[in-house]
């Protein structure tokens, strides 16, 4: 069974309130972050074994 992991935010690092599974992919995603409150667009596709996923950040061009 696949274990949910915390994503954390692209700038600040702090664990968002998002989970991900192994095998979710994420793709141009506005993810929330409560301390920086603001969303930043992300993308996010998970190989990696038990521990929080920083994800790749999209910068707005
Ligand atoms: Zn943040």
């Amino acid at each position: 069974m696949q274990k949910p992991k915390w994503v954390c935010c692209p700038i600040c690092a702090n664990k968002t309130r998002i989970r991900i599974r192994e095998d979710t992919v994420l793709k141009c995603f506005p993810l929330y972050c409560p301390k920086c409150k603001q969303e930043t667009l992300v993308h996010i596709q998970v190989n990696i074994p038990d521990q929080d996923v920083p994800p790749d950040r999209i910068e707005d061009t």
